[in-house]
C-alpha cells in the first residue's frame, strides 16, 4: 500500500509497506522523476512500491529517506549537487568542517584560477567555490557544515552520520577530494599556525611573514606555485627539493629558476624547525640527503607543499580502495556498492584538476539520477524559491564597508575596520568579536556567515568588527595574528578568547555567554573561564 501523507515541511511523503529482500523495495506503484540535469524534469509512473525508513522522522512520524546524500564540498561535490538538485532530488550535502581541508575543498586555498572554463580573466579560488555553492543552493541543495564521521553502506538505505546526525540515503555521493600532506617533524606540535603552514595561499599574507625569509618544502606544482605567491610578501623564498630535480612542470620550473626571490635547495630535507624568542618559527634544521651534513636556515616561516592523501579514511571497509587509499572507480563513477558514487581527486589519480573533478560530480550525478530511477527509488523534492528576505539577509552581510569618523555609528552592531575596532575597544560596553581575515583566505568566507549568524542571535549584547590583515597591518601585527581567520573576543577592554580558524557556531557561542553569563550574574561568584594564554589584557592594537 502506497500512502501520500503531508509534513510539516510542506513536502509529500511516500509511505508503502513492503520490502523486499534488499531491506527497501518491492513491486509496486509509485510516481517517480527523471531530468532536470540533462533539460528539464519528466515525470513518469513504475510499477513498484517503496518502504521508507531514515534518520529524520517528520511531524507525522514517517521516517525520510534522502535521494542523495554528497559528502565534500569541492568542485566536485558542488558539481553534483547542481545536477542532483536540478534533476529535483533535493541533494544532502554535508560539507566538511574540518576533516579533509574546508568546505569549498583544495580551491579555497588558492588565488587566482586561470584555466576554469568561463572565467577568461581567471577567478580565485573562493570565489569560483562560492559561486559553485550558491549555484547548488539555488537549486535546493541542502548543506551542512559537518564532517561526516561513519558510513555504512552494507545495508539499504545507507546510512551517513556526522557529529550532529544520522541520515539514511538511498544513493550517496563520495566527494571528499584530498588533503595537503604534512612532514611529521617535531616541531610541527608546537609551531604550527607560528610560523609552519600548509597554505602558503591562506596564511602567506601575515605579518609574521611580510619583509622576512620563508621556506617552502616540495618539488611540485603546489610547491613551486606557493614558492612565487610568497615572493609577493617575503624577501626572500627558500625553495626545499629533496632530490636533485623538481617534478613541477617545466613551465613552473623555469618560473622559479629564474626569479631572483627564490633560491631552490637540491638535495635538501627539513628535519626540525626552531622557536625564535616571540615562540614562532625562528630557524629550520636541514639535513642534505646525499651527504647527510646538517645545516641551519634562519626563515621565519615554512610551507608545506608535498602532495597530497586521498580523503578516504572513512570509506575503508565499506568500498574498494586501492593501495594509496584512492577509491576504485569503474565505468565512469560508479564505485564498488551499487547505488555509492565517487567524484573528483577521491579517486583521480591522474588529473586532479578542478574541471576534471567538477566533471566526475556530474557523472557522479547523472549516474545517480540513473540509478534512483532504474530502482524506483526517487521521491521528487521540489527546490524552495528563494525569499526576499533571505536575499536581503545575504546582501546586509555582505554589505559591511570600513568605517571612518563620518560612518561609524556605535549602536550599529557589525563593523569592518581599524577605526571602528579602535572606538569600539575603548567606548563598546558590549562583548566584541573581532574577526581577522585576509582577501585571499577560502576559510574566511566560511567563517563569515557563520559569525554572521551568531552574531545577530545576540543582537544589542555584541560587536562584530571584520579586520582585513591586509588593509589594516599593524593592527594585526599588535594583535599577534600568525594565521587567519582568527577571532579575537573582548570585553571591558580584555581579551577573554582567541579562537583560530573556522570553528562550530557553539564555540562562538559558548564564549559569548560565558562572558554575559559573568555579567549578569548577581553575585560575585560567576568567575569568567579564560584560556591561561590569553590572561593579560591585550590592547588590540588600538593605540590611539
Ligand atoms: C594550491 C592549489 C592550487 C590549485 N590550483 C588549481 C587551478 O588553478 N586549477 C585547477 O583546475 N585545479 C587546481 N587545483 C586542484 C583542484 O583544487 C583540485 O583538483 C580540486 O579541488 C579537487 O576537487 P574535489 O572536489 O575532488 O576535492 P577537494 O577540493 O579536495 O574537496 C574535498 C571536500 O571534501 C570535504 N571533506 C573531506 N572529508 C570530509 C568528511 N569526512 N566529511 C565531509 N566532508 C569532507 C572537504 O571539506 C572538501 O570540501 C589546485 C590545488 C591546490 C592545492
Amino acid at each position: 500500500m502506497t500512502t501520500m501523507m503531508a509534513t510539516t515541511t510542506g513536502r509529500a511523503a511516500v509511505v508503502c509497506d513492503e520490502t523486499d529482500a534488499r531491506g527497501g523495495w518491492k513491486q509496486g506503484r509509485c510516481a517517480t522523476t527523471r531530468g532536470g540535469g540533462r533539460g528539464g524534469t519528466r515525470t513518469r509512473t513504475r510499477t513498484r512500491t517503496r518502504t521508507r525508513a531514515s534518520s529524520a522522522r517528520d511531524a507525522d512520524g514517517v521516517d525520510e529517506v534522502e535521494n542523495c546524500v554528497i559528502i565534500g564540498s569541492g568542485p566536485a561535490g558542488y558539481t553534483a549537487a547542481i545536477y542532483a538538485g536540478r534533476a529535483n532530488l533535493r541533494p544532502f550535502v554535508f560539507e566538511g568542517f574540518q576533516a579533509g581541508g574546508v568546505p569549498g575543498g583544495q580551491l579555497m586555498t588558492t588565488t587566482e584560477v586561470e584555466n576554469f572554463p568561463g572565467f577568461p580573466e581567471g577567478v580565485t579560488g573562493p570565489d569560483l567555490m562560492d559561486k559553485m555553492r550558491k549555484q547548488a543552493e539555488r537549486w535546493g541543495a541542502v548543506m551542512h557544515s559537518e564532517d561526516v564521521v561513519e558510513v555504512d553502506f552494507t545495508s539499504r538505505p545507507f546510512t551517513v552520520s556526522s557529529s550532529e546526525r544520522t541520515v539514511k540515503a538511498n544513493s550517496v555521493i563520495v566527494a571528499t577530494g584530498a588533503t595537503a600532506r604534512r612532514l611529521g617533524i617535531p616541531a610541527e606540535k608546537t609551531l604550527w599556525s607560528r610560523g609552519i603552514s600548509a597554505c602558503a595561499i591562506c596564511d602567506g599574507a601575515s605579518p609574521i611573514f611580510k619583509g622576512e625569509e620563508v621556506a617552502v618544502v616540495g618539488g611540485g606544482d603546489t610547491a613551486t606555485e606557493e614558492a612565487v605567491y610568497l615572493t609577493k610578501y617575503a624577501k626572500h623564498v627558500h625553495l626545499l627539493v629533496r632530490s636533485s630535480k623538481m617534478r613541477a612542470s617545466k613551465a613552473m620550473q623555469d618560473r622559479v629558476l629564474k626569479h631572483k626571490g627564490i633560491t631552490v635547495h637540491y638535495n635538501t630535507e627539513c628535519v626540525d624547525g626552531t622557536p625564535n624568542s616571540k615562540g614562532n618559527l625562528g630557524g629550520l634544521k636541514l639535513r642534505n640527503t646525499e651527504t647527510g651534513d646538517e645545516s641551519r636556515l634562519q626563515v621565519k616561516g615554512l610551507f608545506y607543499g608535498i602532495g597530497h592523501t586521498p580523503n578516504s579514511t572513512i570509506f575503508d571497509g565499506q568500498i574498494q580502495l586501492d593501495q594509496g587509499g584512492y577509491v576504485v572507480v569503474n565505468e565512469g563513477a560508479k564505485t564498488s556498492v551499487e547505488g555509492v558514487f565517487s567524484a573528483g581527486d577521491l579517486h583521480d589519480q591522474e588529473y586532479r584538476q578542478a574541471i576534471t573533478a567538477a566533471g566526475s560530480g556530474c557523472m557522479a550525478a547523472i549516474s545517480v539520477e540513473r540509478y534512483l530511477t532504474e530502482n524506483n527509488l526517487v521521491v521528487e523534492r521540489h527546490q524552495p524559491k528563494q525569499t526576499q528576505q533571505t536575499k536581503t539577509a545575504e546582501r546586509d552581510s555582505e554589505a559591511i564597508v570600513p568605517e571612518d569618523e563620518d560612518t561609524f555609528d556605535i549602536n550599529v552592531t557589525k563593523h569592518k575596520g581599524q577605526f571602528a575596532l579602535r572606538k569600539l575597544y575603548h567606548e563598546s560596553d558590549r562583548v566584541i568579536l573581532v574577526m581577522y581575515s585576509a582577501p585571499t583566505c577560502g576559510p574566511c568566507r566560511r567563517l563569515k556567515p557563520m559569525l554572521d549568524k551568531v552574531v545577530t542571535e545576540f543582537e544589542d549584547q555584541v560587536h562584530y568588527v571584520e579586520i582585513d590583515i591586509a588593509a589594516d597591518p599593524e593592527i594585526a601585527e599588535a594583535a599577534g595574528v600568525t594565521g587567519t581567520p582568527m577571532t579575537q573576543i573582548f570585553y571591558e577592554k580584555e581579551r577573554i578568547e582567541t579562537l583560530s580558524g573556522v570553528k562550530m557556531k557553539s564555540e562562538y557561542r559558548r564564549v559569548i555567554e560565558g562572558v554575559l553569563g559573568a555579567k549578569e550574574a548577581p553575585t560575585k561568584d560567576v568567575v569568567m573561564k579564560r584560556p591561561q594564554k590569553d590572561e593579560k589584557k591585550e590592547t588590540v592594537g588600538a593605540q590611539n
